[in-house]
């Protein structure tokens, strides 16, 4: 559903497909894949999907960020760009946001070519600060992933008349370097994993979001630029079994659906052009907003 109805927005949203190659000894659905659409058969029936581009098994990670790379110039020209993974468990998520040591994802993409634009503008006048958060949104708290002591997991989302609804108190930490970011993704790895008993099961019930602010400043012009670049990774998007689950898993499953359709109805909110926008329905596109 979140499909069709990103679908209807064009221009300012896009939506890309990547196509996992297949895990060994699993049964494969057979794809025609060309270079926007899939069309599928399933129980006799056949299905088109429209996309503003597919990426097939065959993508390499540096195909992603090739495609994305020009909104990382939009976050440094001041603008405010947000990058969704969204998917079932196990197509690949992670991998594409994070990757592996081999195989760099889009936030260490991202990282080190903001890192190299803002030190090639420096020639012309401009000082760059970045700074980045990292939170997860699990059962509708939020945890910062990025918290030093470990003690102060919990942020209030609060309404300020001023600003709007904020997160307060996130760590936000400066970066200069990327064996810095690299450090501070593996602290972010370890956080992610308190109070989980299967690190794998929970964090694909839990959304991640990572935050880049830009800031630059050119004396010289008296000129500012604030810019944001948000990459999330989404919670599972399996349909969870309700009848089925119990207890705390019954309450995952909930969450995740109703952060999941709050997306949706955000996305189909600014499709039609409305004027109020139903950020509140959730942690995770309350978060979105005040992190904005
Ligand atoms: P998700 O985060 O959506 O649950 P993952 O990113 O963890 O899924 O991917 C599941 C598994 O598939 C991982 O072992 C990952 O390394 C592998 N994988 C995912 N996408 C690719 C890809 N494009 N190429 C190679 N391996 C991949
Ligand atoms: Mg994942």
């Amino acid at each position: 559903e979140l499909h069709n109805v990103i679908q209807e927005l064009k221009g300012n949203i896009r939506v890309f497909c990547r196509i996992r190659p297949q895990l060994e000894n699993r049964d494969s659905l057979s794809l025609q894949v060309s270079e926007n659409r899939i069309a599928l058969d399933h129980m006799s029936e056949s299905y088109t999907f429209g996309f503003d581009r597919v990426f097939d098994t065959t993508s390499t990670q540096e195909a992603i960020f090739d495609e994305v790379d020009g909104l990382v110039q939009s976050a440094l020209d001041g603008y405010k760009v947000c990058i969704f993974a969204y998917g079932q468990t196990g197509s690949g998520k992670t991998f594409t946001m994070q990757g592996s040591e081999g195989a760099r994802g889009l936030i260490p993409r991202c990282l080190s070519k903001i890192l190299q634009c803002s030190e090639a503008m420096r020639a012309a006048g401009w000082e760059w600060t970045l700074k980045v958060s990292f939170l997860e949104v699990y059962n509708e708290v939020l945890r910062d992933l990025l918290d030093n002591d470990g003690s102060n997991l919990v942020h209030v989302i609060k309404h300020d008349d001023a600003y709007g609804t904020m997160v307060t108190n996130v760590t936000s930490v400066e970066v200069k370097q990327m064996d810095h970011i690299n450090r501070l993704m593996e602290r972010a790895g370890k956080a992610r994993a308190v109070g989980a008993t299967d690190m794998n099961a929970t964090s694909s019930r839990s959304h991640s979001i990572f935050a880049m602010y830009l800031h630059g400043v050119n004396r010289e012009l008296q000129c500012e630029l604030q810019g944001a670049l948000h990459l999330v990774d989404l919670a599972g998007s399996e349909r969870l079994d309700k009848s089925g689950s119990t207890g705390d898993r019954l309450k995952e499953t909930q969450n995740i659906n109703k952060s999941l359709s709050s997306l949706a109805d955000v996305f189909l909110a600014k499709a039609e052009g409305r004027s109020h926008i139903p950020f509140r329905n959730s942690k995770l596109t309350r978060t979105q907003l005040s992190l904005a």
